[in-house]
């Protein structure tokens, strides 16, 4: 009987487990692939007896069928064994480095890519999950040979002249009722778990140690493992009270356009021990913490169920542990969980709820992706690049104090030629921002219309090549627009040569160059001249009044308007106005000199001038030189002979008032 697996399940597991995949090689990975699914990988580890462990006469109650599965008895019929199938079984003379290399090194490359990796070792307390994931100095455990090996490639991967620029970052936490402690600075306190926008689980405030070698790892893991906190029970002398977590980082930085960045996150986790609290005789504080560990795995548990049914709640926020394992479990993650069992009869129970947990978490699928996007500070990376650009020992003395405080060997040295190689970085540095973020669309724009699925920028000869022709054709433009920025300004300079008044009046925004613009607050308009009738009234009135007004009623006249394209009919009380020679003379010229030298804003000034006619007229005398006389206003497209003599008298009236009411 195969317990607690379907038999449509089974098949399918049969398939998959055969199929290998988890027996490659680390490698270099090609980038931006995107995986399909990725189901949860589950393998059991049966640890052998050990001293002091087994009883008299103590038999093995767990037996390996093969490299998948295993049998247990069932203790409801003696005669029949529960059978269970796994992606790896590994049996009690299973070596550290069979669990690695079979089950953990596999994932490792996917940090490359820019996604995810958690594995977790799971199991009742004193199955030997600690000696699988740290495991100790003779036999070093998950732990220090997957931060080995990631450490080794981020070297290789990362080196000068490769593409991307890598860095590994540390952080090592537990998770202790309820309380997620950072064993890297153990006084922060309880730290929140928050989620990103993109659905990635963070831990504001963690601290993150950067290392490049192995020696950097041990520093700072060695003494936080001692922060962990750990307690004597009848079960195991050094029972793990909490979920131990580091989680390795792996930054990447392209180095050329399109200047991506990637981040790979490899959670390794220690959980706590599964056991049944009421078999540990657990007391006082052992029982409150035994209460809150198993609560936390029963949530666990009830995440994995979730996540098998469909349901519409997976309960992840129900405790801290799943909100962190959130990525890892349903989420965007390569998971492995490595279940840990004992063959001793009185582990019996927990072996099978250890592998029962283990049958229904290898049908969660996981759908990992990689966590890919453009560097912010486009710039600051091509920086990091010209520095990386400088010889070895040049770069050692760039990085200073920096390298010195991580205490980080030596990089590999580069060949003499790689500076040579990458010379287009450098002007790429110096160029100008806002083109160089031009070109990243231009190359966004292109990758997206390929439909090749290699990006244009990719590879390096191409990318030089369109990258050059792109900045000589951004080179040719910017002399364009710089050439055309002269002759405005210098058509500005001879129109404020011209008439210094224009200079104050001109408006900067007609002619200077974009770039040039100023933002200016509008001022308010000049005091309308448009009298009021009382007003006129009152002028005519006066004892000085060089304007008469002829009052005659009720005749029908033709109102004419400069602006109003149709010329509309009224019967309506008609006003005439008298005006003195005096008068009539000087307010020509002064019209004149308005339409002569008045900007476009002045002529606006004027009665029945918008600001289309305003244009017309500057437009005209731009073409044809100062009016003579202002008649010349009839040569003006749209305005005719009929409309003058109207539209001398209004702006004569209209100036002798301005007059008269003072400047405004
Ligand atoms: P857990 O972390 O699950 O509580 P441990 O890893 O502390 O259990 O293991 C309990 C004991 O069993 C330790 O003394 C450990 O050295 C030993 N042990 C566990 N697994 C193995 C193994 N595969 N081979 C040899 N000894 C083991
Ligand atoms: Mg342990």
């Amino acid at each position: 009987m195969d317990a607690g697996v379907p038999a449509y399940r089974r098949r399918r597991e049969m398939a998959t487990a055969t199929s290998g995949a988890g027996r490659c090689r680390l490698s270099k990975v090609g980038a931006g692939r995107r995986p399909p699914p990725a189901r949860v990988r589950v393998a059991v580890r049966l640890r052998p007896f050990v001293d002091g462990t087994a009883g008299e006469n103590d038999t093995p109650c767990v037996r390996g069928l093969d490299s998948c599965s295993l049998e247990i008895a069932n203790w409801r019929n003696h005669q029949e064994t529960l059978k269970y199938q796994f992606d790896a079984f590994y049996g009690e003379r299973s070596s550290q480095q069979d669990i690695y290399a079979g089950s953990v090194q596999p994932i490792l490359r996917h940090l490359l890519e820019g996604q995810n990796a958690s594995v977790l070792a799971y199991g009742p307390t004193g199955a030997g999950k600690t000696h699988t994931m740290l495991g100790s100095p003779e036999q070093p455990g998950v732990i220090p040979r997957a931060l080995m090996d990631l450490l080794q490639l981020t070297r290789e991967e990362g080196a000068e002249g490769r593409p991307w620029a890598l860095s590994v970052t540390m952080s090592y936490l537990e998770i202790y009722q309820e309380k997620v402690l950072d064993l890297l600075e153990p006084s922060s306190g309880d730290l929140v778990i928050r989620e990103d926008c993109r659905g990635n689980i963070l831990i504001p405030g963690l601290t993150q140690k950067p290392i490049t070698s192995f020696a950097d790892f041990e520093r700072h893991f060695l003494p936080a493992s001692r922060n962990r906190t750990v307690g004597a029970t009848r079960l195991n002398q050094r029972s793990s009270r909490s979920h131990a977590v580091l989680l390795v980082k792996v930054d990447q930085r392209e180095r050329l356009a399109p200047f991506r960045q990637r981040e790979g996150k490899l959670y390794l986790i220690d959980l706590a021990g599964s056991e049944d609290n009421r078999r540990t005789g657990n007391k006082g504080l052992r029982l409150k913490e035994s209460g809150a560990i198993n609560s936390s795995l029963f949530v666990l548990g009830k995440v994995v169920d979730a996540l098998n049914q469909g349901l519409p709640r997976v309960p992840y926020r129900d405790s801290k542990l799943t909100r962190l394992l959130q990525d890892s479990l349903g989420g965007s993650a390569h998971s492995i969980l490595i279940a840990n069992i004992a063959p001793e009869r009185r582990f019996y129970l927990d072996t099978v709820s250890a592998l029962n947990f283990a049958a229904r978490s290898k049908e969660v699928i996981n759908r990992p992706f990689t966590n890919e996007s453009l560097q912010l500070h486009v710039l600051a990376p091509v920086k990091l690049s010209q520095k990386e650009l400088l010889g070895p020992s040049e770069a050692k003395r760039a990085r200073g104090s920096e390298e010195e405080e991580i205490g980080s060997p030596e990089p590999p040295a580069a060949p003499a030629s790689a500076s040579q190689k990458l010379s287009p970085l450098q002007k790429l540095s110096s160029m100008d921002p806002a083109m160089l973020e031009r070109l990243l669309s231009l190359d966004r724009l292109l990758g997206s219309q390929g439909s090749q699925g290699t990006p244009l920028l990719s590879t390096p000869r191409r990318e030089r090549m369109v990258l050059m022709k792109t900045v000589e054709e951004k080179d040719l433009e910017i002399e364009r627009l710089k050439m055309k920025q002269k002759e405005l300004e210098a058509k500005v300079l001879a129109q404020e040569a011209a008439d210094p008044k224009e200079k104050e009046n001109y408006s900067p925004t007609m002619l200077r160059p974009l770039a040039r613009r100023t933002v200016t607050v509008a001022k308010p308009l000049k005091k309308a001249v448009v009298m009021p009738l009382q007003l006129i009234q009152e002028q005519a009135a006066s004892p000085n009044a060089e304007i008469h007004i002829l009052k005659k009623k009720g005749r029908k006249r033709k109102l004419e308007s400069l602006d109003a394209s149709e010329p509309e009919e009224k019967a309506e009380d008609c006003w005439e106005l008298q005006i003195s020679p005096e008068l009539l003379a000087h307010g020509r010229q002064k019209i004149l000199d308005l339409l002569n030298e008045g900007s476009a804003r002045d002529l606006r000034s004027l009665q029945r001038i918008g600001q289309k006619k305003a244009q017309l007229i500057v437009g005209w005398r731009e073409l044809h030189g100062p009016f003579s006389q202002v008649e010349d206003l009839e040569r003006v497209e749209g305005i005719s002979g009929k409309q003058m003599e109207s539209f001398l008298k209004a702006n004569i009236l209209g100036l002798a008032a301005g007059q008269r009411c003072g400047p405004s």
